[in-house]
């Protein structure tokens, strides 16, 4: 790298922390055995940012985030803070640093690690060597549009409004990443809306296909409805690489793609911002799960969605797709390998620690590099 990047780690509550931990050895693996070094801070976000300084995310904190190459997130949240009034929540840290940084493109990779297709609710004929991705739009579209709100009818009762609403330019810049996204990939993208009764649907696919024209020709596109692209899912997911949609069917398209690998610890995230002329772009990096708290503090919680997260880190914010490679290969191997945490165990496996997994990836990583 001809300049030091920087990772910000906001390790956050509950198994945050834990998880964390173990990333932060398999930087020191890079350091020390590929030479691959940056500059690595700490802060606090979340309820422990709250118990610290009496805030879910201080100035200075947002200030390192919008400055750094890229922010890796543990969890937030725990019933310690429920009580709090809304705005005080540690989850008003983790949104803050979503909008602060102008986080538009969310990347959910859902894969079906062969050692794993077992835990899936679907057949294994039916998810075996599953790999897709679902980029949805995360900062436009019914959760923002206005108008919105619920007014009294002066004939009695109420009403409540949400308005769906998507600009060209916010539709070209999301299917600009899954397009690029495709193209790292097998190069297949389907466009997801529901043009057949919206008109911002149809919006969605005239602008997606002439991107695609101008552009992006050489990636296959397809264009599906938002309902048939939920059963296509479980009926035969495999026809999918990357799937781009907007922020309410993304919201319900990635949860059920999560779903279909069964096993909420493996699963990895990435949120981006817009490129500048450098070609640099903010970006937030966080597993799919939560803090955990019914585990939190027994050293039991699986570290892989945190590592498979940083993969991603490593392949989009700082240009290392072999060591992204290597990450993902190791945690393959642990896997073929018979070691699980207690949340994937089955029968016949090794029931690890959060620190022995994290030690048998640094064991692979050695082996993958002998
Ligand atoms: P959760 O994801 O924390 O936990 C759901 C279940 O999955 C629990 O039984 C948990 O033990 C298990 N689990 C989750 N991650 C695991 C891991 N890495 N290893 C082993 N088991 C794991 O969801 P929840 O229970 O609904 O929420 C708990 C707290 O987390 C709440 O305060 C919620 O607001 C917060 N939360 C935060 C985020 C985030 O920080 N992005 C996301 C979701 C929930």
């Amino acid at each position: 790298m001809s300049e030091t990047k920087t990772l910000l780690i906001l390790p956050g509550d509950g198994i945050g922390p834990e998880v964390m931990s173990e990333v932060l050895r398999v930087i020191e693996w890079l350091a020390r055995h590929r030479g691959v070094t940056f500059e690595v801070g700490q802060g606090l976000v979340g309820g422990a940012s709250i118990d610290a300084q009496g805030t879910p995310l201080a100035e200075e904190t947002m200030a390192r985030a919008m400055a750094a190459d890229a922010v890796l997130l543990g969890a937030v949240g725990g019933p310690k803070w429920e009580a709090l009034p809304f705005e005080q929540k540690p989850e008003r840290g983790l949104l803050r640093l979503r909008k602060e940084m102008a986080l538009f493109a969310n990347l959910r990779p859902a894969p079906v690690f062969d050692a794993l297709v077992d835990a899936s609710p679907l057949k294994p004929e039916i998810v075996r060597g599953l790999d897709i991705v679902i980029v949805r739009e995360l900062t436009g579209g019914v959760y923002f549009g206005e108008p919105r709100g619920i007014s009294d009818l002066p004939g009695g009762g109420r009403r409540g409004v949400n308005t769906q609403v998507y600009t060209t330019e916010e539709i070209v810049r999301i299917a600009r990443v899954a397009f690029q996204l495709a193209a790292k990939r097998h190069r297949r993208l389907c466009s997801v809306e529901k043009s057949n009764v919206m008109e911002s649907g149809v919006l969605w696919r005239q602008e997606v296909q002439a991107l695609h024209d101008a552009e992006f020709a050489d990636i296959e596109l397809s264009h599906m409805y938002a309902d048939n692209c939920a059963m296509q899912l479980i009926r035969d997911p495999r026809q999918f690489d990357v799937i781009v949609t907007d922020n309410l069917f993304g919201d319900m398209l990635s949860d059920e793609a999560a779903m279909l690998t069964g096993s909420l610890g493996m699963l990895p995230s990435a949120s981006l911002g817009e490129a500048d002329a450098d070609g640099r772009r903010r970006a937030l990096y966080e597993p799919v799960h939560g803090s955990a708290p019914d585990i939190a503090g027994r050293g039991v919680a699986n570290p892989l969605a945190s590592l498979l997260s940083f993969a991603m880190c490593l392949r989009w914010s700082f240009d290392l797709a072999a060591e992204a490679d290597l990450i993902e290969a190791a945690v393959k191997g642990v896997l073929d390998g018979g070691m699980r945490t207690a949340d994937i165990m089955q029968p016949g496996k090794a029931r690890v620690s959060t620190r022995v997994m994290g030690e048998s990836i640094l064991r692979e990583l050695d082996k993958l590099t002998a």
